[in-house]
């Protein structure tokens, strides 16, 4: 990490002000996490019960730290009112960099990336947390691919210390810098990765939900297997993993990961992710996917 702030830090410039796309299990926490580093940031939705549940679980989050010790009442009410949330665009003119978390699909990620692209200024850096959609195909709709890069964090974002930073076809060296400096900044460690589908963490976690759903076919108890995981080490089995991750974005991950790898991946291949998901069992984000939460 030292090595890459050296390298890239002449590159970048300063981030004063930031906007997130979607204020879901990502973005939430995205704004959570840029606020309590001390950065202004907008949290935009098309829902209201979205912009809500965001700042609910920034609240959360702030309140914790307070009865821990960690915080004051005062500080966490400086912190929640550097979250701006919002429903339009009024105010995108100026923020330094806006990253998109909305729903896992290239079409409405397309559409959101070259909306905002006319409202921001010509500098502004356009990010993208996407977990599988590669940067460069993703620039395409673009009119600055060069402003445009990857920053790919990892759920939940306030514990979770790794950001991917993707480096499109046409992504700009100071794009990359800047947003190298703001994961450190948010307190992240930032890896610079080429772009593919899935980048790298998730060419590693893909493979592994495609063994587990084999493992389902063939008669396997996802609670064993999840038991399983745990006792081998892991912090929690893949049932348990999808169902935070969100059925939806893991199915559609998965549609991006067999277009991009169908050498590899069976594009076709129906696994109980996905008649779950067929069922509307979203995870923890609708108290139901493979466990039940209250
Ligand atoms: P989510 O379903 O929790 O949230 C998506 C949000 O986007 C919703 O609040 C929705 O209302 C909003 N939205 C939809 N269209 C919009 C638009 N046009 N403008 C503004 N907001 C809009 O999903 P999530 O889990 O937060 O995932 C968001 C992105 O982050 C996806 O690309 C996903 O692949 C990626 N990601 C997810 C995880 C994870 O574990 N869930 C981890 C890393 C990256």
């Amino acid at each position: 990490v030292k090595k890459l702030a050296k390298d890239y830090s002449k590159h970048a410039f300063d981030i004063n002000e930031a906007a997130v796309l979607g204020a879901g299990i990502m973005g939430g926490g995205i704004a959570y996490q840029a606020a309590s580093k001390g950065l202004p940031i907008m949290m935009k939705d098309i829902k209201n019960s979205q912009l809500e549940l965001g700042m609910s679980e920034a609240s959360k989050l702030l309140a914790k730290e307070v009865e821990r010790g960690k915080s004051t009442p005062e500080k966490m009410g400086r912190t929640l009112s550097l979250i701006r949330p919002t429903l339009n665009y009024g105010d995108f003119a100026t923020p330094d960099i806006v990253i998109e978390a909305v729903v896992e699909n290239p079409a409405v990620k397309e559409a959101v990336l070259s909306e905002v692209e006319d409202l921001v200024k010509d500098d502004t850096i356009l990010a993208s947390n996407t977990s599988t959609i590669s940067i460069t195909r993703l620039a395409k709709s673009l009119k600055r691919p060069e402003n445009f890069v990857g920053m790919h964090f990892f759920n939940p974002v306030h514990r979770m210390p790794l950001v991917e930073v993707i480096r499109g076809e046409k992504t700009s060296d100071e794009a990359v810098a800047t947003t190298v400096a703001l994961a450190q900044k948010m307190g992240k460690t930032p890896i610079v990765v080429n772009d593919c589908p899935g980048f790298l963490v998730n060419r590693v976690l893909f493979p592994y939900f495609g063994a587990f759903d084999l493992l389902i076919k063939e008669g396997a108890d996802f609670v064993q297997i999840d038991k399983t995981m745990e006792k081998f080490g892991w912090p929690m089995g893949p049932a348990y993993l999808i169902d935070v991750v969100g059925l939806d974005t893991g199915v559609h991950g998965a549609k991006v990961m067999a277009e991009g790898f169908a050498d590899r991946m069976k594009p076709d291949y129906k696994g109980s992710i996905e008649h779950l998901y067929e069922q509307g069992r979203l995870g923890q984000k609708n108290g139901i996917g493979f466990y039940k939460y209250e």
